[in-house]
């Protein structure tokens, strides 16, 4: 079976259910968090949007509320999705990298981060925020909250800045596995919970046999399609992508090319 489509997803979120996990979006994680078994599925839009409204109304469909992260670039910024999205009921938030967009300019950055934000507000009360990794940028998103507090903005939380990664279980799908970490070069999380998991089943089987930790965090990014050939196209681009940013780390040649490359295809 493939992995990492829609229904490869439904089999994750019933395991969790049917386990007894409580889903929380993140800002209700933050304010009111529940007690026991609890998951926070964070979906970062950096791309193809549409495929996020698909895995919105997934969730919907199963009473679960989820946390939709949105960048300003076209190919995440798609005013439909974003009101449907809010309209299913889940939490949007601003999935900012403004400090990157800005070439560290801090004061451009943070006039850019409150007009990004309030755009966003336009289509639900955000209340979280959430750094992108701009992994070809030498410049950190977060490091926008060196000498500021999130509260000034309205803000209740930040996956990167609010969350004890000791305590909470932190998974990520990064290209194509849950695994697939070692590829990222900034969006990384120590986490000590000695887990480790490649594919989609074993994660529902770990589940399942009731050794999965208790506060977990999940980031599944767009990539989920049930369509064959957008599967196969992108499970294609991330192998390439994936070895390209690793090879870039060891050429200063190859890094040149493949920032140029990055840039051209988010183009504003
Ligand atoms: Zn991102």
């Amino acid at each position: 079976m493939r992995d990492f489509t829609l229904k490869s997803y439904k089999t994750l979120l019933l395991a969790l259910q049917q386990s007894g996990y409580r889903f929380q979006s993140f800002e209700e994680w933050i304010t009111v968090p529940a007690q026991g078994k609890t998951v926070v599925m964070r979906h970062d839009v950096d791309e193809l949007a549409w495929n996020a409204l698909k895995m919105a109304e997934l969730e919907n469909a199963l009473d679960i509320r989820a946390t939709y992260y949105f960048r300003v670039v076209k190919q995440s910024n798609v005013p439909e999705v974003i009101k449907q999205i809010a309209d299913l009921g889940h939490e949007v938030g601003y999935h900012y990298e403004d400090l990157a967009l800005e070439k560290g300019d801090e004061e451009k950055a943070m006039a850019s981060f409150e007009k990004n934000l309030a755009y966003f507000r336009s289509f639900y009360p955000v209340r979280s925020v959430c750094m992108h990794g701009s992994s070809t940028s030498k410049y950190d998103n977060r490091l926008l909250w060196k000498n500021r507090q999130l509260q000034d903005y309205g803000l209740v939380g930040e996956p990167y800045l609010s969350v004890d990664f000791g305590k909470v279980f932190y998974m990520t799908d990064t290209g194509y596995a849950w695994d697939g970490g070692k590829y990222a070069t900034r969006d990384i999380v120590e986490s000590g919970f000695g887990l480790s998991f490649h594919t989609t089943q074993q994660v529902v089987d770990c589940i399942e046999q009731g050794t999965f930790p208790t506060k977990v965090l999940i980031l599944a990014h767009t990539l989920w399609t049930d369509s064959f050939f957008q599967w196969v196209w992108l499970h294609f681009r991330e192998f390439l992508r994936n070895h390209l940013k690793y090879w870039a780390k060891h050429s200063k040649v190859l890094a040149f090319f493949y920032e140029k490359l990055v840039l051209w295809y988010w183009k504003r």
